[in-house]
């Protein structure tokens, strides 16, 4: 058993030279071999997989088949992907039409002015490999952006529909990099379905609950611009579900990325349309931000390696790689695993208190640690080897009664305490402020008793042939992001900066080109070496409960993948609250409140896509049915 992390790498330039940095080529990997021919592409019923009675995905919430995957949230972005997989198109490039498809069929969620974390496993590399785009703060923001002249924050309404909460976009520039760095395919090509989706004379996107209610609420809560509106709610009414939703605005901007490039997103016409908008949004409402053009030229992804932590079950040792900081997922995840590990859950019914009280206790321990630690690497110190050192982790463990909820879990440990070197503060800007400020404030961080709401963003997953995969979660932050369109583009900008803690003082506050801290964890496990699954979720912190709540019933309790995602989950973060679904039992709830916790049932956390590697070297693709997936092979 162990643990590590590696050190932040920009991938060597060794790897771009060549042919290397060109494309995957056919090389398949021995675990795959052969496989795909075997196993068809057939889709299993429904009832293959056990229902929530949430929402339901009907027909293909499961597929199993060799010669590829593609699961997302949407059937025409599913669609999507599987078209380019059966044109010779590798995983890489499935996955970002699958991106482009998804800003058309679900604006709200994700799409070219959001951002994401994507994980790419290169078969022929026998690698995982990193590409972070979350957006970066304006070099013009400052820490005390959301706070009004009293120095109390701004309400999250006002904050978030604001054209300060709009961070510098990544999607488009990660689509364009994995393209080059992975794919075989030209941007252009796999922007081409997407268009389709678009425009007028295209195939039709009609409305679905999950937009409708989506659209509803924003109507609701005046957050669209009026840009928005006319797209979301023509003549002031919100599209319904059964509506066909028309985007020629959107269609246009993709064509003009079709055929400029991305250039003319970064710092072309696309750009001056950006900035302008951003910091106009005060003709809209409220004030306007200041992203400038040198902003968006100056936005690039990082190129990284994983974090890793190890965890033996019950049924599987397996190795699980997410992503670093400026996500806080990697580290979360592996405090739950690895805190969870020696308690040997198999030994306990799966729906037991015995279980559920120990992941609440764990998730809470981890949280403290969390809101208290981390923020962008790039500017702070934060203490991952501390978070996950077997010492720190004892100390840790012990906090938890098997009884009891325990007030103590809800309180940060120090986790420097057991890094090699101690804690130092980094600002590449202002050295002597940041040490003030970690002085005066004890590094505290500032986000504390919030409840995150549940349910944003989207979560794709894709394979090919010959074994690459890639496992990508993909943002605007809140549904329709911060509700600012383009004006005459056609898409939503983020609200991601919302993500930094208002309050300045801790790791995570503002800075002039930092990323805020994120909960999105893309996360590729292998077993004995190899690929096993692929799984990430939306869903704000409890993005972070979902996928630990996955790999535990995989790995501890030797379910299928389809049951690991069906089974219900319970989320809880900062105070005695915790969220459980319709699924878990009655008995136990009442046993988890008489122990001290604060238990409401609510109809669903996070919406999980996930694949499975099988020992044949199958696929088995699973698409949640909490929000009507689609999982499909070739
Ligand atoms: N902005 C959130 C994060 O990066 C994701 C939004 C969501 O899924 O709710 O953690």
């Amino acid at each position: 058993m162990g643990q590590s992390d590696e050190s932040p790498t920009t991938e060597s330039n060794d790897a771009e030279t060549a042919e290397e940095t060109a494309r995957f080529t056919a090389t398949k990997r021995t675990f795959l071999r052969g496989s795909g021919v075997a196993l068809g592409a057939g889709v299993l019923p429904a009832g293959a997989s056990t229902a929530l009675g949430t929402t339901g995905g009907e027909s293909n919430s499961v597929a199993r088949g060799g010669g590829g995957m593609v699961s997302s949230v949407h059937r025409q972005a599913t669609e999507a992907g599987v078209e380019v997989l059966e044109n010779g198109g590798n995983a890489v490039d499935a996955a970002v039409a699958v991106q482009f498809a998804l800003n058309v069929v679900q604006p709200h969620s994700s799409g070219i002015g959001g951002g994401g974390f994507m994980l790419v496993y290169s078969a022929e590399e026998d690698e995982i490999i990193a590409i972070d785009n979350r957006e970066r703060a304006p070099l013009g923001a400052q820490p005390d952006m959301f706070l009004n002249e009293q120095g109390e924050e701004v309400p999250f309404l006002e904050r978030h529909t604001n054209g300060k909460a709009v961070g510098v976009p990544g999607t488009l520039k990660a689509a364009d990099v994995a393209v080059k760095r992975f794919g075989t395919k030209e941007l252009g090509e796999l922007i081409e379905p997407a268009v389709e989706l678009a425009a007028p004379d295209g195939e039709t996107v009609t409305v679905d609950e999950f937009l409708a209610s989506s659209i509803a609420a924003n109507v609701e809560e005046g957050a669209f611009t009026s840009t928005a509106k006319k797209v979301f709610a023509p003549g002031g009414d919100p599209l319904e579900a059964g509506d066909e939703l028309a985007q020629p605005d959107l269609a246009d901007t993709l064509r003009t990325i079709r055929d400029e490039g991305i250039g003319a997103f970064y710092k072309g016409e696309i750009a001056e349309d950006i900035a302008e908008t951003v910091q106009g949004a005060a003709r809209y409402r409220k004030t306007g931000g200041n992203m400038t053009v040198d902003d968006l030229g100056r936005y690039n992804v990082e190129i990284t390696r994983p974090v890793h932590v190890t965890y033996e079950g019950d049924a599987h040792d397996i190795t699980v790689r997410t992503m670093r900081s400026p996500t806080s997922g990697g580290y979360v995840i592996g405090q739950i695993l690895k805190l969870l590990e020696p308690f040997d859950l198999a030994q306990y019914d799966r729906r037991s208190f015995d279980v559920y009280h120990r992941m609440i206790e764990a998730f809470q321990l981890a949280f403290a640690d969390r809101n208290e630690y981390l923020g962008d690497e790039e500017f702070v110190d934060i203490p991952w080897q501390g978070f996950l050192d077997e010492e720190y982790l004892d100390d840790r463990r012990q906090i938890i009664d098997p009884k009891e909820a325990t007030a103590a879990t809800r309180e940060p440990g120090d986790p420097f305490a057991y890094q090699p070197g101690g804690q130092y503060f980094v600002s590449p800007r202002d050295v002597e402020e940041a040490q003030h400020v970690a002085n005066a404030s004890g590094n505290k961080g500032k986000k504390t008793g919030t409840e995150e709401p549940s349910g944003q963003t989207t979560h794709f997953t894709t394979a090919d042939a010959d074994g690459n995969l890639v496992s990508w979660t993909s943002t605007i932050e809140q549904l329709f992001g911060s509700g600012i369109m383009v004006p005459g583009r056609g898409f939503m900008l983020n609200n991601e900066l919302t993500d930094f803690d208002s309050e300045p003082g801790g790791p995570n506050e503002v800075q002039p080109e930092k990323r805020p801290l994120s909960s999105t964890s893309p996360t590729i496990v292998t077993r004995d070496g190899d690929p096993f699954l692929t799984v990430g979720s939306p869903g704000g912190w409890s993005i972070i409960h979902t996928v630990s709540q996955i790999l535990l019933n995989v790995a501890e309790f030797g379910m299928d993948i389809d049951e690991a995602v069906a089974e219900p989950r319970v989320y809880s973060a900062t105070g005695t609250w915790v969220q459980a679904e319709g699924g878990v039992p009655d008995g136990v709830v009442d046993e988890l409140n008489a122990a001290g916790h604060d238990v409401s049932v609510v109809e669903s956390i996070g919406n999980v896509q996930s694949i499975r590697i099988e020992d044949d070297g199958g696929y088995v693709g699973v698409a949640d049915k909490r929000r009507n997936g689609s999982a499909k092979s070739p």
